[in-house]
C-alpha cells in the first residue's frame, strides 16, 4: 500500500480554533495510525488577512496539543510561482480563459438576474473569446464542464454528487495576479501527494469545483473526509457567544493538552462508549469510518470532567510544573513554601483545572490571609484556645511529622479532651488556610511543616484570645 499523506491547512487569520484544532487532530490521529505523513501548510494567499501572529498562535497550539508535524510549514505565499504556472498550462490547453469582464460589468449581471429570480452565475461571456484583448486587465476563468455530474464519496458523510451545471466558471486567478482559494488548494494538494484531505464540512460544496480541476490537470483527486461542525449548546455554530473558542485559552484556563485531545477527538468520534482513552490508544483506535455524521456540541461540563480525570493521574511533579505560572500570576513564589508537588497531591483530587489548583494552593505559600469572617463567627469561639493549646503541645512531641502519625495526634486530643474531630477540625481548618475548604487537614498539616503549622495556629490562638 503506498504511503498515506494527511494535511492541516490552516488560514492564518486568527488564533487556533477549537474546531480547527479537531480537524488538525483527526489528520494527525489517521497519520500516526497508518504510519503515514502529515503535512503542516499555511493557507496565507489572503495578505489583506494573514498575520505572522495568527501564524505563530497556530504552531504555538499545535505544539501545545502535541500534535507534530512530519513537513512543513509550507506557506503557499512561497508557491505564487507554481500557481502562475499551473494558470498557463490550463490556458495554454484551452481549458482555462480569460474574463475580461470588470467588476461593475459582472455587479450588473448579478443584480439582474436576482431581480430576475435567476441563480446569479457567470453568464460565459468571455468563455468563448479567440483574441486576447491587450492591455486590458483580466481574470482567469476555469472553463467547468456545462453539464454532467461531479460526484465524489465521502468518508464521513458518504456518497455526494453536484450537477456541474451548478457551478460557475470559476476564477483561479484574479485581475491582480493572486490566485484563488480553491485553485490554490488543489495545486498544494496535488503537488504534496495528499491522499486524503480531512477538514471541516464548511468545504463541501467546494469539493467538486476542486475535483474538476484535478481532472483538468490531470491529477489523482484524493480522497475526501468533510468533519461536521462544532456546535454550541444552542445549537448554532460554536463561537465567541459560547466561551472561549481558542485552543490556546483553555491552556491559559488551567485545561492539560491531554484533557483537550481526549476532548476533541470524542467531539465527533466514538469507540463504543468509552469516554478515556490515553495517546496511544487513540492512534491505535482511530479511523475515520467512526467520525459521527451530526455535528458535535461543545460542552465545557464534559471537559472539565475531563481535565480533572488527567489531573488526577497526572504526576505531581509535572503537575507543579504547569502549576508555577499559574502561582506566579497570584504573585505567589513557588520557590518560598513547602514543596511544589506536595502541595499538588493535596489538590489534585479536588481541582478540576490548574487554575482552581492555583487558587487552592495559594494558602500553602501565604500565611498573612485574612480569615473568613463566616469562618471566624463559627468556629473561632474562645472555648477552642485550651484544644489549640493542647494541639501544640501533641504536634510539638511528635517525632515523625507524617500524615498518620499527626490523624494519630488528633484522635489522642479528642480523646484527652471528650470532644468531637467536628470541635477541632473546622477551627484547625480555618487557623491553616483562612477559611472552611481545603484537603485534609492532616495533609495540609505534614506539608506546612511542624513550624509553619506551630505558627498558624498561634495566630489563630492570639485571635481567639482577642490578641
Ligand atoms: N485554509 C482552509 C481553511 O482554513 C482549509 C482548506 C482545506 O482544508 O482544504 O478553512
Amino acid at each position: 500500500m503506498s504511503e498515506v499523506r494527511l494535511r492541516f491547512a490552516p488560514s492564518p487569520t486568527g488564533y487556533l480554533h477549537v474546531g480547527g484544532a479537531r480537524t488538525a487532530l483527526f489528520n494527525w490521529l489517521l497519520a500516526r495510525k497508518l504510519k503515514g505523513r502529515f503535512i503542516l501548510r499555511i493557507e496565507d494567499t489572503d495578505v489583506a488577512r494573514s498575520t505572522q501572529e495568527s501564524v505563530d498562535a497556530i504552531l504555538q497550539g499545535m505544539e501545545w496539543l502535541g500534535l507534530d508535524w512530519d513537513e512543513g510549514p509550507f506557506f503557499q505565499s512561497d508557491n505564487f510561482p507554481l500557481y502562475r504556472e499551473h494558470v498557463e498550462k490550463l490556458l495554454s490547453e484551452g481549458k482555462a480563459y480569460r474574463c475580461y469582464c470588470t467588476p461593475e460589468e459582472l455587479e450588473a449581471k448579478r443584480e439582474k438576474a436576482l431581480a430576475e429570480g435567476r441563480k446569479p452565475k457567470y453568464d460565459g461571456t468571455c468563455r468563448n473569446l479567440t483574441e486576447e484583448i491587450p492591455g486590458k486587465p483580466f481574470a482567469v476563468r476555469f472553463k467547468a464542464p456545462k453539464d454532467g455530474v461531479t460526484a465524489f464519496d465521502d468518508l464521513i458523510k458518504g456518497p455526494i454528487s453536484f450537477n456541474n451545471e451548478e457551478l460557475d466558471d470559476l476564477i483561479i486567478q484574479r485581475s491582480d495576479g493572486t490566485p484563488t482559494y480553491n485553485f490554490t488548494v488543489v495545486i498544494d494538494d496535488a503537488s504534496m501527494q495528499v491522499t486524503t484531505v480531512i477538514r471541516g464540512d464548511d468545504h463541501v460544496n467546494n469539493t467538486p469545483r476542486q475535483i474538476l480541476l484535478y481532472e483538468a490537470l490531470g491529477y489523482p483527486v484524493p480522497k475526501f473526509a468533510h468533519v461536521p461542525m462544532i456546535l454550541g449548546a444552542d445549537k448554532t455554530r460554536l463561537s465567541k457567544r459560547h466561551g472561549a473558542t481558542s485552543v490556546m485559552a483553555y491552556r491559559d484556563m488551567g485545561f492539560l493538552p491531554e484533557a483537550m485531545v481526549n476532548y476533541l477527538v470524542r467531539l465527533g468520534w466514538s469507540h463504543g462508549d468509552q469516554e478515556i482513552f490515553s495517546l496511544e490508544e487513540l492512534i491505535e483506535k482511530f479511523s475515520i469510518e467512526n467520525v459521527g455524521k451530526s455535528a458535535g456540541v461543545f460542552n465545557p461540563d464534559k471537559l472539565l470532567w475531563l481535565n480533572h480525570h488527567y489531573i488526577n493521574e497526572s504526576a505531581p511533579d509535572q503537575l507543579a510544573e504547569l502549576l508555577i505560572p499559574f502561582l506566579k500570576e497570584r504573585e505567589v513564589d513557588p520557590e518560598g513554601g513547602p514543596s511544589l508537588p506536595a502541595v499538588v497531591k493535596t489538590l489534585q483530587e479536588r481541582s478540576h483545572t490548574l487554575l482552581e489548583m492555583a487558587d487552592g494552593a495559594v494558602f500553602y505559600f501565604r500565611s498573612d490571609f485574612d480569615y473568613d469572617p463566616e469562618a471566624v463567627a463559627k468556629f473561632l469561639k474562645p472555648d477552642v484556645a485550651p484544644r489549640y493549646e493542647a494541639l501544640l503541645a501533641k504536634l510539638d512531641s511528635l517525632n515523625e511529622f507524617t500524615h498518620d502519625a499527626i490523624e494519630a495526634a488528633f484522635k489522642e486530643l479528642c480523646a484527652d479532651q471528650g470532644i468531637k474531630m467536628g470541635q477541632i477540625g473546622p477551627p484547625v481548618r480555618v487557623a491553616l488556610c483562612g477559611g472552611t475548604t481545603s484537603p485534609s487537614i492532616y495533609e495540609v498539616i505534614e506539608v506546612l511543616g511542624k513550624e509553619e503549622t506551630r505558627k498558624r495556629i498561634t495566630r489563630a490562638l492570639d485571635s481567639v484570645r482577642g490578641g
